[in-house]
């Protein structure tokens, strides 16, 4: 019975420990998923377990020397690999605004939803980045600031293929049109649909290094897409993309939809 109470009273933390790492961890996994260095990570992690496995078991002194000393350059190595990852998530961490985005109204919704199939129907390519939480101010000034209300008027203006704007992307934020032509980062991912070009390329590869929305008006095949979250929902029709952008706008502004990822699809 003493026996009992001292082992845990020297170990009641273990448990702890145990379970703020599975939490940390789980949420690493999470946050990570589909991600470009999910898999360089996952090679990592095997790599490493099993060497440090059997140069213990073996006791192996020159290999497990070799592991402790990689460990630091290993540290620099991931730092490198998720830096957009990072990056996102300290953004994320940093600009938490308290009151909600101003896209709380459906109106806002049916607006762009009849502006995104009006530029399908006409045949012109667009590519729209509605902000959430993080600010696109650093990626709207890769463009031409415009700053007015919303109109569909406007938009269809802008991605006329013969306008001088007509080329990048067109940053909402708050309602309102921020900026256009501006230069999104691109996707590094390699196992997306080889019919993916530049511009899904750039919409993908906002919404890995922010919570932004990115919208692509394909130009060759008139099809509509909505990237969050690192993820391509592809050809959407006006149903669909009406209740995914409510989805994500008005109900979950954080969440990655559990869906399998489409632009792995040919
Ligand atoms: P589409 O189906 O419309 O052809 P796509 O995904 O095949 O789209 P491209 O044909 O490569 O893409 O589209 C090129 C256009 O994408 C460019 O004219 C430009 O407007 C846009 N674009 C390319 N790179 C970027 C970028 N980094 N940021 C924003 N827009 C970009
Ligand atoms: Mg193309």
């Amino acid at each position: 019975m003493a026996e009992t109470l001292s082992f845990i009273r020297e170990n009641w933390t273990a448990p702890i420990e145990i379970l703020i790492l599975s939490v940390a961890l789980y949420y690493i996994y999470k946050y990570l998923k589909g991600t470009r260095g999910a898999r360089i990570l996952i090679g990592l992690a095997l790599v490493v377990l099993t060497l440090t496995l059997i140069s213990q078991l073996l006791n192996l002194v020159v290999i497990g020397w070799l592991l402790r000393s990689f460990s630091v350059f290993l540290a620099i190595a991931l730092v490198v690999i998720f830096q957009p990852e990072l990056r996102r998530a300290l953004t994320e961490l940093g600009s938490h605004r308290f009151f909600g985005s101003a896209f709380e109204n459906r109106e806002t919704i049916e607006e762009i939803t009849d502006t995104v199939f009006e530029l399908a129907g006409k045949g012109f390519g667009a590519l729209i980045a509605i902000e959430r939480e993080i600010n696109l101010s650093t990626i709207a000034e890769t463009g031409v600031g415009v700053d007015c209300d919303y109109s569909k008027e406007l938009v269809l203006t802008i991605f006329q293929p013969k306008t001088v704007l007509h080329d990048g992307g067109l940053i909402v934020s708050n309602d309102r049109i921020l900026a256009a032509g501006c230069i999104f980062p691109l996707t590094q991912r390699e196992d997306i649909d080889r019919n993916l070009g530049l511009r899904h390329r750039a919409g993908l590869g906002l919404t890995e290094e922010s919570d932004a929305l990115a919208i692509v008006v394909s130009e060759e095949t008139g099809q509509v897409s909505i990237c969050h979250n690192g993820i391509i929902d592809r050809n959407l029709n006006v149903e669909k993309f009406r209740n995914q952008l409510s989805h994500l706008l008005l109900v979950e502004k954080y969440e990655d939809s559990p869906e399998t990822d489409p632009a792995l699809e040919a």
